[in-house]
């Protein structure tokens, strides 16, 4: 027999939220804007390639407590300038604005998010549980135009942990008086919301777009948001 769940708890970020599309375009403004092909990064893609290679290697870090978000946010430029030998700090600190600034605001989500929460939103209650930023997320899901279809934003600033640590699940469950046993969790990150949702008792869809190799056995694995509407 199915399960009966109650309560659904997304992820956001590559989940939802079009991340790589989003960042990209805000990357292509502030490329233009402050004239980077005039310090010698003349290949917008290869830019794009390094800056999302050393956002990921900082991220990895933040997420293990060992730089700020602070640092996070300025090193990812201060790195990516002196990668192409550009030591230009001030440069990196208006970039590292504008990219936090710019990027929330833009509106792509991953290909059938919209039909996919349409249909779950009658029969569900919907939640997110993100470990992004508190600033942005709100932002992220107003101007995607999908902030109406959940109840709890729940946000690992504010719970006080970071998927996969257990304890921000517990803190969604309090949130939401949800439990284990009546809620699933959908997600693109094997670690953070695979691994971290089968620790704390509750089920797993592991959103799979590029067909990654997995270790994780989710409860169910999809490469196509679509395909949720045929489990749920
Ligand atoms: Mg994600």
């Amino acid at each position: 027999m199915k399960k009966k769940y109650q309560h659904i708890f997304f992820d956001l970020d590559r989940t939802l939220w079009d991340l790589e599309k989003n960042s990209e375009q805000a990357l292509f403004e502030l490329y233009h804007y402050y004239r980077l092909v005039e310090y010698g990064i003349t290949d917008f893609n290869a830019f794009i390639k390094n800056f999302n290679q050393i956002n990921h290697s900082l991220w990895k870090m933040y997420s293990l407590g060992k730089i700020t978000k602070e640092e996070l946010r300025l090193q990812r430029f201060n790195k990516l300038l002196i990668l192409y030998s550009v030591q230009h700090f001030a440069l990196a600190k208006s970039l590292g604005e504008a990219y936090t600034q710019h990027t929330p605001n833009k509106p792509h989500l991953c290909p059938f998010a919209k039909e996919v929460l349409e249909h779950l939103y009658p029969k569900y209650a919907l939640h997110i549980i993100t470990n992004g930023f508190k600033e942005v997320q709100h932002i992220k899901l107003s101007k995607s135009g999908i902030a109406k279809y959940f109840q709890k934003i729940i946000l690992s600033e504010i719970a006080g942990y970071n998927k996969p640590h257990m304890e921000i699940f517990r803190y969604a469950f309090q949130e939401t008086n949800a439990t284990p046993e009546n809620s699933i969790m959908i997600g693109d990150d094997e670690d953070a919301d695979i691994i971290g949702a089968k620790n704390a008792g509750i089920d797993q869809i592991y959103f799979n777009p590029s067909e990654k190799k997995t270790n994780s056995e989710a409860t169910y694995q999809i490469c196509c948001l679509s395909e949720i509407k045929n489990l749920l």
